[in-house]
């Protein structure tokens, strides 16, 4: 598994699928990684159990509050962002979050 700094990415191979970079390296501990990416109706509360979990989850809206407010905030996705140390219990979090 390696890590694209410009996407924030884990990625599986040497090339990333989103920015096609090479310049791939190995995840550090500390690297934000991109989680999953949700309509804001599920944002909150996948939000709330990563935290409940203790993961220390950073969200990044997508459109940006002005855009958002223009075309419609049920437009609006939110993507989720998990330093590399929590990404396993991160994903076992997004799983039951599915799930339900
Ligand atoms: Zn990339």
């Amino acid at each position: 598994m390696l890590y694209c700094l410009n996407c924030r990415l884990l990625v599986e191979g040497s090339l990333c699928p989103v920015c096609g970079s090479k310049k791939l390296r190995q995840p550090e501990q500390t690297d934000y990684c991109f989680l999953t990416e949700q309509n804001t109706i599920w944002a909150g509360a996948l939000e709330e159990l990563l935290r409940q979990d203790g993961v220390a989850v950073v969200t990044q809206n997508v459109l940006g509050a002005g855009l958002a407010a223009r075309i419609g905030p049920a437009q609006e996705k939110v993507r989720f962002y998990v330093p590399f140390s929590d990404f396993e219990k991160a994903l076992e979090v997004k799983k039951e979050f599915a799930a339900e």
